[in-house]
């Protein structure tokens, strides 16, 4: 497996990682098979947060089993404030089961209103130096949806590593990468497969695996088979793409190109408080992760609300059409 620096961390990180997304659903040997098939087949980077329910303690039982030292942990955590921050790195040590964790970032910074909270006086940032100076963590980092966002983090040259989404759908993270390099950081990829919108696994890892500016790539996997394929193809990197392929790549683009929300919203405010790129992720888990029973618990039923205005729709930069897609959701995940 090809390893590639994680920038100024230092860390030599494989090229393919394991998301710690669908491991919510697993039992403790799933995780065990998983992360021992990533072990033997030179994969070393495991991501993961807080907020993915017992990921983390799933994580940290197999890494009990198979030596802490074998991998690099991230995790994350979306509090903004220094108190939650603080709390949140000890929970995530505790879950793992170890005293520390390479790499914690802030999870999902999403407007300049949360970045001025982080860097606050009582803000995330000051619990995550102190963590750091603790040995607790080692390096810090954030992940972010909307370039202006990751751009100006970027520019605050006080993260060591950038997780944005990137594939052949969402190139927009190319420009983000691209500027992080600039500022010595390292890269990390979320949602490689588009969130389950990208139905070409293979392509969709080799056409990533072919990008300079990745250092990592973290794809969720359903069990050790799928990550044994997931190894293969990010193993043919060098291959260059059959023109058959990228008609397939094309058409993918074609197809999926508008038809998936991509959480900037953009569309709010919604006058009925409906938090409409949630209510589409949760979906998203519900009909892509096969995390059903979790994006049900945590749908409260707000497309109800929903009067059909179409204000949103004006305002999505994608044209999706949000009610039709919220009506769809509502029946999906409605209690
Ligand atoms: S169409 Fe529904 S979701 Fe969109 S702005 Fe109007 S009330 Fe909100
Ligand atoms: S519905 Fe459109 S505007 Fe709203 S978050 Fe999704 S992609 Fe962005």
């Amino acid at each position: 497996m090809q390893k590639r620096t994680l920038g100024k961390t230092n860390l030599f990180v494989s090229l393919l990682g394991v998301g710690g997304i669908p491991l919510q659903r697993f039992d403790e040997k799933n995780a065990l098979d998983i992360l021992r098939a990533a072990l033997e087949n030179g994969v070393n980077f495991v991501d993961t947060a807080k907020a993915y329910t017992k990921s983390e303690a799933l994580i940290g039982y197999a890494l009990e089993k198979l030596g802490r030292d074998n991998f690099f942990i991230a995790s994350k955590s979306k509090s903004r404030d220094y108190a939650s921050m603080k709390n949140d790195i000890l929970t995530s040590l505790e879950a793992l089961r170890t005293d520390h964790i390479e790499l914690y970032q802030c999870h999902c910074v999403a407007s300049d209103e949360e970045i001025e909270k982080i860097f606050s006086e009582d803000g995330a940032y000051k619990a995550l130096l102190e963590a750091k100076a603790e040995g607790k963590i080692s390096h810090i980092g954030f992940s972010a949806h909307k370039p202006e966002i990751a751009e100006k983090l970027i520019k605050t040259d006080k993260f060591d590593t950038v997780q944005y989404a990137y594939n052949y759908i969402e190139v927009k993270g190319k420009e983000v990468f691209e500027l992080a390099k600039q500022h010595g950081m390292g890269t990390i990829v979320m949602k490689p497969m588009c969130g389950g919108a990208v139905r070409n696994r293979e392509l969709s890892l080799r056409y990533i695996a072919k990008c300079e500016y990745v250092d990592v790539m973290i794809p969720g996997v359903d069990d050790d088979k799928q990550l044994l394929q997931n190894v293969s193809y990010v193993e043919k990197a060098e291959i260059p793409f059959t023109d058959e392929e990228l008609s397939l790549i094309n058409k993918e683009v074609e197809l999926l190109g508008h038809n998936f929300c991509r959480k900037c919203d953009y569309c709010q405010p919604c006058p009925n408080q409906i938090n409409i790129s949630n209510v589409l992720m949760l979906d998203g888990y519900y009909t892509r992760y096969d995390l059903k029973d979790w994006a049900k618990d945590r749908y409260d039923d707000s497309v109800e609300r929903c009067v059909e205005c179409g204000e949103c729709e004006t305002r999505c930069p994608y044209e999706l059409p949000i009610r039709e897609m919220l009506k769809a959701a509502h029946e999906r995940m409605k209690h």
